[in-house]
């Protein structure tokens, strides 16, 4: 069947077989499939959908589109941590070395951002000579060594879902939770793991704007993960205002490292001490939440978990000198400006993370289209959050940016517009709002 063909039956609303699935998807990889009807057929997936056995199939169909890392040279439990994409996630650089200093051994895979919602690789791509292209045995060698190893989609590893993810990026196929189930899962069987811990978002700066929507997909997850031979927890955690205080992207390896050395607190750390705590958890390494919870408080007050943080950046590349000044301002975008509030004082009730996700990309730390190239350097402080108290006059944001252009004014009016205020006092949604 060509692809037209099997485009049209997407269209049509028909269901797939697997044939079909793995013609697209092979054909994409070989280019038999091309951009455009690749495209095509995200965006007749995207309207029409995938049933369960088709997103399936998608799932092992990526997976099985390059090599498989094998990691029984590695002991077990071998767990894997992933999120749905947020405004300020940078969970995943704090969260891998406490999980290793805890004892398990974590071998990841990690996308570029999409859309408003950056990308663990971009952010330490932000660190000169880091590397985000180990091959297959180097990943398992560094594990092996030091317990953590991450890499980009390499040609070898999952190469559909870096094809169909970067399409998706720019054709508005993202939020589909078929297109993103299998995207994720796929990534996670293609990097060996067993047991895999899922951040899924919700709220405006994340692909599934409400909790229903984010429990469908996590509830999703869970059961394409056990068709497809993985175990698969969720966790849903807040997205309607930024996480932590950063969003860009050597900002936020700032703020991780921060956070690992004891110095921040809220719902950044309140988030990758769950996150971690449920990994160790069911990695069978604890008996109770609880007791998980308690060696990752350990790990990170004795800093060990810095110091692993430190020591995987430093043995993928990161540059020695760089790495012992990293949280040095000067590494940051040269032009530095301050957005303030002039309204009457009040508490905060929304800091939208869409706006400042937008901004971000506005900045040029985000993608415009597939092939933009991101600047590293540019960055976004936000100095509230919903619930405080705030005066007029008080700042709102720092921003960091290398280009004063006509996109850096339209980032401060989106940055202007993104916090309102009420006149009565707001709760915060609370960052973890599931977890099974
Ligand atoms: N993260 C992924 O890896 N894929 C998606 O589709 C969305 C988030």
């Amino acid at each position: 069947m060509t692809p037209a063909e099997i485009i049209e039956i997407k269209r049509e609303g028909k269901k797939h077989t697997r044939e079909q699935i793995r013609t697209i998807v092979q054909g994409v990889v070989g280019k038999e499939v091309d951009e455009a009807q690749a495209s095509a057929w995200l965006m007749a997936a995207f309207i029409n959908g995938l049933d369960d056995e088709e997103t399936t199939w998608l799932t092992q169909e990526i997976a099985a589109s390059g090599d498989q890392l094998d990691l029984r040279a590695l002991p077990k439990p071998w767990v894997d941590k992933h999120s749905t994409g947020g405004v300020g996630d940078k969970t995943t650089i704090a969260v891998l070395p406490i999980l290793a200093a805890c004892g398990i051994t974590v071998v990841k895979m990690s996308g570029p951002g999409l859309g408003r919602t950056g990308g663990t690789i971009d952010k330490l791509q932000a660190i000169p000579g880091f590397r985000t292209d180990l091959t297959p045995d180097q990943l398992i060698a560094q594990a092996k060594e030091i317990g953590i190893a991450l890499s980009g989609q390499t040609e070898s590893l999952a190469p559909a879902d870096g094809i169909l993810y970067r399409l998706r990026g720019v054709t508005a196929t993202v939020d589909s939770i078929p297109l993103i189930v299998s995207s994720i899962l796929s990534k996670k069987i293609a990097g060996g793991a067993e047991i895999v811990i899922l951040d899924v978002k919700c709220g405006a700066g994340a692909f599934m704007p409400t909790l229903d929507r984010a429990e469908e997909l996590a509830k999703k997850l869970r059961e394409i993960g056990k068709l497809s031979g993985l175990r698969a927890h969720t966790v849903i955690s807040d997205m309607d205002q930024p996480l932590g205080r950063t969003a860009g992207n050597l900002i936020e390896v700032q703020e991780a490292i921060r956070t690992l050395r004891g110095k921040e607190s809220g719902r950044f750390l309140e988030l990758c001490r769950h996150v971690s705590a449920l990994a160790l958890w069911k990695a069978e390494k604890h008996p109770s939440h609880g007791d998980a919870l308690a060696q990752v408080d350990q790990v990170i007050r004795d800093g060990t978990a810095k110091a692993k943080l430190i020591e995987w950046l430093s043995r993928q590349g990161g540059n020695a000198a760089f790495l012992a000044d990293i949280e040095n301002i000067d590494h940051l975008a040269e032009n530095f400006s301050e957005v303030h509030y002039h309204g009457q004082s009040g508490w905060v009730s929304r800091v939208d993370a869409d706006a400042v996700g937008w901004a971000v990309v506005d900045l040029g730390g985000g993608r415009r289209t597939k092939d933009s190239t991101i600047d590293g350097r540019i960055g976004i402080e936000s100095h509230v959050q919903v619930g405080d108290r705030i005066e007029r006059g008080a700042k709102l944001f720092s921003v960091y940016a290398s280009d004063l252009d006509s996109n850096y004014q339209q980032a401060i009016s989106r940055l202007e517009a993104a916090v309102s205020v009420s006149q009565v006092p707001v709760q915060a949604r609370p960052v973890i709002l599931r977890s099974d």
